[in-house]
């Protein structure tokens, strides 16, 4: 019987270098180009710079 310790519950990013790649939808993807593991990061509001778009 075999069993394979699985660590897919890991939180620790890989040892490759991460970076953020965005798709033509405007998409933010953090991850691992090596692994191809890509996680999709939600856009930050832009900042309130006094700028306020009226509803
Ligand atoms: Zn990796």
């Amino acid at each position: 019987m075999r069993r394979k310790p699985r660590r897919t519950a890991q939180r620790r990013p890989c040892r490759h270098p991460q970076q953020h790649e965005t798709d033509w939808l405007g998409r933010t993807y953090f991850g691992c180009p090596v692994c191809n593991r890509w996680k999709l990061t939600k856009p930050k509001h832009a900042p309130a710079d006094g700028k306020r778009l009226a509803a």
